[in-house]
């Protein structure tokens, strides 16, 4: 009774006249007029897959249906012979948009039961009428689905059903099936233009104008004498993406009734509760497996297929992609590459760049249980289980003992790193994309959650209240998801990271396609390993400051605050000579033959101070002076905007010690890396930069210091200065500026918190907010705005290169590891980006695939 293709001459004149086309190997379907499903439909047609016979409504004839402009409904059902039992589903262009529910077994009526009742037996004749008035009432009449909803299939249930249809629109369901199919394909197309789905499609990055498609199937009913039932097969893991068979199967034999076959679920895998399909109809099975490489290789995609078997024969009623986590697409498209089913510019095109960051750390395992206990900025992606800590000493304590934690802060500040660089995870109340926290914790590939402003974190009761009331405490377990920006109770299921030969092969092939630079924001010797592992071209930042919070470092950085003026500074500096001078032999070693750019010490020196009364004791033990001098000078210190205060090149300026050990630590140690084999031209930038003056100042000292010290050691070597422009000023005097500087590297942190007078430190308070108002199209500091910031950086760049056109230009705020900020420094000629260690993959995807631009675009719909 389910015949494809093969039209008669009637009805292929009935369907040119209305508006709907049957879905032949050869009929004008196109995945832009009439949606994924009807396309990828066309396609299992064209590859010869039962598919039971099925028309297509475009978007255009859906839109007329929404006005009350109905197709001839009659003309439609004839295209499926005398008495059919068909389907509605939706058809979007892309599946993910969502649609209204697929409506099956249109065409069921008192009388059809009946014929049913006698050939299949009164229990599967029942269940599918009663499903149909189910369905019909509570998706086409809008009837309260409490009154539908029954788990009984006798001819009680079913009666139940039509009195309560009745009852409650005052009039009989309809038994004619032409009226049965206008209302449903007139509620569906309805449904897709009502304001809640077209705002829920919008959500999921539909244009306001997509239209809905509809196809309407023929019903292959999975009843009847012999092997009969329905399910679904895929070849591949969703999660993992290993081929791996998995699906389900609900079988009923001759004999079974309808309802019990609902608790039959026979798997297609080995399952206790019975013989698999693959043990019993092992033919059938191999056929589904067939299918599934048929559609592989022709569809070029991993495909679910769901199917029927009606007594003994398979049909395909639909197929649609895999739904996959990143680390399943990654395996997929890379396996694909590699059967030479697609390009490998294919495979690249296929992989959300913000995907791949998934793959670097653990996640929580989509498929299980969470518990949601906060909300806040995803600063920092990965998950991690730990118990709570609310200071830095109980997170270093915690480590000691084994235990892994997740510290908890209001916000945090340098103090803190130690505690961060031994937590598996870091929460705080404060703080935006750019926050002390946040920055800290991508460098480190922590997983971090920022701005969770609505839980409350009491340090001297030891709880942390959450949103909802709940109170947790010191030690309680908890796991960060910092992918999502959650916080949740307990300990998740967990999935590891997944850097395994497909990820390597796929960033093979990002970084062939490459045609900007990614190199890497490393501080430590640690960060510059994971810089490596993770192919970046250099260093683009290394923010020196962060070296001197080791323990043994930070008594000494107090000593030289401490100093009484520049001669007994210059001794303290003398003590950390060889300790930064260390540093960058152990960078140059790591990064062998490859850039560093080494940034001068750039916060205001009060962050290196603690601000605890507690704090402030210790210190004055260390250094043995009276607690009242340490108070004295930490206020002398203290500033009322310390970012737009002495720091940078002001500090430089000011104590120009600090700059003179660093350049000279950087000398000796270039020197010392060359005469091991590890030549290097070293980078020295200057920050928050914002006059000429300033550079030429700190450039007369350095080259001064570079001669002594060439003329000292006897050794020869090349360096590099440049000027970070992260203050709008230095962008706009970029060309004066770039008359000293071999480079000029954009600080979009800074400059982004300057342009928009925007405390990076504390837009999380409100950015969410402004986001979801419209204020703001997306968070500045995650996103670079292209229209206010962007223009800063052309200015800076087309001044930069008119006065000394060989200027190398780049970014290194945490803007050069996002996609689209990629694609401006790209436009705009940047040489590089430089981003998290963590985010290199991410920003190499983004850029291949930006390099191989257009022609790349996934050239197989989505189905
Ligand atoms: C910046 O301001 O963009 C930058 C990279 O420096 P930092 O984040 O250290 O201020
Ligand atoms: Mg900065």
């Amino acid at each position: 009774m389910l015949q494809q293709g093969g039209r008669d001459a009637a009805v292929r004149k009935l369907t040119d006249i209305v508006d709907f086309t049957e879905i032949t190997p050869d009929a004008a379907i196109a995945a832009d007029r009439h949606g994924g499903r009807a396309k990828c439909l066309q396609r299992l047609v064209r590859i010869d897959l039962p598919v039971p016979r099925t028309v297509a409504l475009s978007f255009e004839a859906v839109h007329r249906i929404a006005l009350g402009q109905m197709p001839d409904a009659e003309a439609l059902l004839a295209v499926f012979g005398a008495a059919p039992l068909v389907s509605v589903r939706p058809s979007s262009a892309d599946p993910d948009w969502g649609g209204p529910a697929s409506i099956l077994n249109i065409g069921m009526n008192d009388a059809r039961h009946a014929a049913l009742c006698k050939t299949h037996g009164a229990a599967a004749a029942n269940a599918l009428y009663l499903r149909f008035i189910q369905a019909y009432a509570i998706h086409v009449a809008r009837l309260d689905p409490d009154l539908f909803e029954s788990e009984d299939y006798s001819a009680e249930a079913v009666a139940a059903a039509l009195a309560a249809y009745a009852e409650e629109t005052e009039e009989p369901f309809p038994q004619d099936p032409v009226r049965q199919l206008l209302e449903v394909l007139r509620s569906m197309a309805r449904a897709w233009e009502g304001t809640t789905a077209r705002l829920l499609r919008q959500a999921k990055g539909a244009p306001a104008e997509a239209g809905l498609g509809l196809v309407v199937q023929q019903m292959a009913l999975g009843l009847g004498p012999e092997e009969s039932g329905s399910g679904v097969i895929q070849f591949v893991d969703g999660v993992t993406g290993q081929r791996r068979i998995t699906g389900r199967y609900l079988g009923q034999s001759q004999g079974r009734d309808a309802v019990s076959r609902q608790k039959q679920a026979l798997f297609l895998t080995r399952d206790p509760r019975g013989p698999a399909l693959e043990d019993r109809c092992p033919e059938l099975f191999a056929r589904l497996k067939r299918y599934g490489d048929t559609c592989r290789i022709n569809l070029c995609e991993e495909m679910q297929i769901e199917f029927t078997i009606e007594a003994g024969r398979l049909w395909v009623l639909d197929a649609v992609r895999v739904q996959r986590s990143a680390r399943s697409a990654v395996r997929i498209a890379v396996m694909l590459a590699d059967e030479g089913i697609i390009a490998r510019e294919e495979a690249l095109a296929r992989i959300e760049p913000r995907a791949v960051s998934e793959l670097l750390h653990s996640q929580v395992d989509p498929t299980g249980r969470r518990q949601v206990i906060a909300q806040g900025i995803a600063a920092s992606p990965g998950a991690a289980v730990g118990r709570l800590v609310f200071g830095s000493a109980a997170a270093q304590a915690s480590a000691a003992r084994g235990e892994p934690c997740i510290l908890v802060r209001r916000e945090t500040t340098p103090e803190d790193i130690r505690g961060m660089h031994v937590a598996a995870g870091v929460m705080t109340e404060r703080g935006g994309m750019t926050s002390h926290a946040a920055v800290i914790a991508r460098g480190l590939g922590v997983p971090c959650v920022v701005g969770v402003s609505d839980m409350r974190l009491n340090r001297r009761d030891g709880v942390l209240i959450t949103a909802d009331g709940r109170k947790l405490h010191e030690g309680d377990i908890v796991t960060l998801d910092g992918t999502n920006g959650q916080a949740l109770l307990g300990e998740a299921k967990m999935l590891p990271p997944a850097l395994d030969d497909a990820f390597h092969a796929l960033m093979g092939w990002a970084e062939a396609a490459c045609d900007i630079g990614i190199r890497a924001n490393a501080d430590t010797p640690a960060d510059a390993e994971t810089a490596r592992r993770f192919g970046a071209d250099g260093i683009g930042l290394c923010r020196t400051e962060h070296m001197f919070f080791e323990h043994d470092r930070l008594t000494v950085m107090h000593e030289m605050i401490f100093a009484a003026g520049p001669e007994d500074r210059g001794t303290v500096l003398e003590r950390l000579l060889p300790m930064q001078r260390g540093d960058f032999i152990r960078l140059f070693e790591i990064m062998q033959g490859l850039p560093v750019c080494i940034r001068l010490f750039d916060p205001p020196l009060h962050e290196f101070l603690p601000q605890s009364r507690e704090g402030i004791r210790e210190l004055a033990e260390a250094l043995g002076l009276p607690v009242s001098d340490v108070t004295r000078r930490i206020q002398a210190l203290s500033e009322f905007n310390p970012m737009l205060g002495m720091r940078g090149v002001r500090l430089g300026i000011a104590v120009p010690e600090i700059y003179d050990m660093q350049a000279r630590a950087i000398f000796e140690a270039t020197i010392e890396a060359s005469r091991k084999g590890w030549p290097i031209v070293p980078e020295i930038m200057i920050p928050l930069v914002s006059a000429m003056r300033e550079v030429e100042l700190v450039k007369t000292r350095i080259d001064s210091l570079a001669a002594a010290v060439r003329t000292e050691r006897g050794a020869d070597f090349a360096y590099r200065l440049g000027v970070m422009v992260e203050t709008p000023r230095a962008a706009l005097r970029a060309g004066d500026i770039a008359q000293h500087a071999a480079f000029l590297s954009f600080g979009t942190n800074d400059l982004t918190q300057m342009t928009y007078g925007l405390s990076r430190d504390d837009a999380g308070r409100f950015m969410g907010s402004y986001v979801k108002q419209g204020v703001f199209a997306e968070d500045p500091f995650h996103v670079l705005d292209t229209e206010g910031v962007g223009e800063l950086l052309s200015i800076g760049a087309d001044r930069g290169r008119l006065a000394r056109p060989e200027i190398v230009l780049s970014i290194c705020g945490e803007h050069g590891g996002n996609a689209d900020s990629i694609a401006f420094c790209r436009e705009a000629g940047f040489d590089y980006v430089s981003c998290s260690p963590f985010r290199v993959p991410v920003a190499r995807l983004a850029a291949a695939q930006l390099a191989l631009g257009a022609a790349l675009r996934p050239k197989h719909g989505r189905y």
